[in-house]
């Protein structure tokens, strides 16, 4: 490469950088964005503030007065936080002792300074991805300055809640997953990339159970998923699951690499994450894989994404199972976890509000981390909109050029959509989806499975 190359390279690359769209925000009126701020955001604050006061009993029982006391003032500080959103208030610096705090102070500092002169960031006037992680941290912030109850998960009852009704479709998946299991290593490749895609697009479709979406109302898991999948297959707007089997592929046969190691960027508890300790048992299984690193929230997050207590909770439930094949399932996932070829991780960026293409710079430790998998996945719509900035994308823009240099494996994105952005798809596609049916990018009937790989790989 030749200096001169170099140089327009660089200069295009700073062309590209400055021509990123704008974040998504609710400042534009009528938007999902800002239907979301002005709707379902206080609706969350509202039934966290009831679960905590019908828990009183509880902080009376567990704290005496002092749990009661406790109770009030942060019922108090979540009413505050829902008139300051209500009213566009600006977004105030965090006042608790967290690790992230000082992060999260310097973030409003760097969101200060993109808003105009005299401006501050505020509710409806700031990204989206900004104030809408903001307001589950201030959650987190009114619990923690009131120490007696400070380690409430305000969402725990509706994430066992949901755990609860989707019973019948967990057993079906667990009794699918030792049938499988039993002739596993007879399996053609053929076969085996057929029992991959189904299990696959359970994970995939297993992202629908999200209650944060429905604001926090059921969203359970209702009818067995295998059966169902066929029927859902139009729905998938990008399928790249070839291009992830052939990352899997080339390991199992001889020669591959004998170590692969696969990251599962979780989403939501529940229905959702048992589909993912099932595809990270089949890959195990099938040899596909030898090691799975998890990745959950370290707070309550989202209404119901997965927590460590969510997940060990989980596994510990489908242990006790009183059905033989879900009790199997909880056995070895538990057995998988103790032996070492399952971990669990929750690194505290998965909770700040940055764009994932912030990663490198602000959380290099988690970074590097990531560079040790040879395959990861990222479930759901909140990674998919750290992924891509959730910013105003053209929907044809490639995936590649969305995630911004945020390559540090060839990575997956398992999603339903459930926000209005969308990249990677065909000429056209986006179009005609409008035009058919305005909320496809919202309503969590359409998915995808995208992929891309660094570009040195390539
Ligand atoms: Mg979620």
């Amino acid at each position: 490469m030749t200096a001169s190359h170099f140089l327009v390279t660089n200069m295009a690359n700073h062309v590209v950088s400055r021509a990123v769209p704008p974040s998504l925000s609710a400042k534009i009126v009528g938007s999902f964005a800002y239907l979301t701020v002005r709707d379902r955001l206080p609706t969350i604050l509202t039934k966290a503030v009831d679960t905590i006061h019908r828990n009183k009993n509880k902080f009376f029982e567990e704290h005496g007065e002092e749990g009661v006391q406790a109770e009030k003032r942060a019922i108090s500080l979540l009413s505050k936080l829902r008139n300051e959103l209500q009213t566009d208030k600006p977004v105030l610096a965090l006042t608790d002792d967290m690790v992230d705090t000082d992060m999260w102070n310097q973030y409003l500092q760097r969101q200060h300074a993109l808003m105009e002169e005299n401006e501050c960031p505020s509710w409806f006037k700031s990204p989206w991805l900004y104030v809408e992680c903001y307001m589950y941290r201030r959650i987190q912030e009114s619990l923690r300055l009131n120490p007696p109850i400070c380690d409430f998960d305000v969402f725990r009852e509706a994430k066992m809640q949901s755990f609860f009704e989707s019973q019948q479709a967990i057993i079906a998946i667990c009794t699918y997953l030792q049938g499988l299991n039993k002739n596993i290593d007879e399996l053609s490749e053929t076969h085996l990339l057929d029992q991959f895609q189904k299990l696959l697009q359970v994970a995939l479709w297993g992202n629908k159970c999200d209650l944060s979406i429905s604001a926090g109302q059921d969203n359970s898991q209702k009818s067995s998923p295998v059966d169902s999948l066929e029927s859902l297959k139009p729905f998938i707007l990008v399928d790249d699951s070839n291009m992830v089997w052939s990352i899997l592929m080339n390991n199992k046969r001889p020669g591959g690499a004998e170590k692969l190691q696969v990251d599962i960027v979780l989403d939501n508890a529940g229905f959702e994450l048992i589909t993912d300790l099932v595809l990270a048992d089949f890959l195990v299984s099938s040899g596909l894989a030898s090691k799975i690193h998890f990745h959950g929230k370290s707070m309550p997050w989202f209404v119901s994404d997965t927590t460590r207590e969510d997940f060990e909770w989980t596994i510990k439930q489908t242990l006790a199972a009183n059905h033989k094949w879900m009790s199997k399932s909880g056995a070895q996932w538990q057995r998988y976890l103790k032996d070492g070829t399952w971990f669990y991780h929750d690194h505290p960026f998965w909770t700040l509000p940055h764009e994932f293409c912030d990663m490198a710079a602000n959380a290099p430790d988690l970074y590097s981390t990531l560079q040790k998998s040879d395959l990861i996945f990222f479930k759901g719509d909140l990674n998919y909109r750290k992924l891509t900035g959730d910013r105003d994308w053209e929907h044809t823009v490639p995936f590649e050029k969305a995630l911004r240099g945020f390559q540090p494996a060839p990575l997956c994105s398992l999603r339903t959509l459930k926000a209005n952005v969308q990249v990677g798809l065909q000429p056209g596609q986006g179009e005609n989806l409008t035009a058919s049916e305005p909320n496809w990018m919202t309503s969590g009937k359409y998915a995808v499975i995208q992929y891309c790989r660094p570009q040195r790989e390539q």
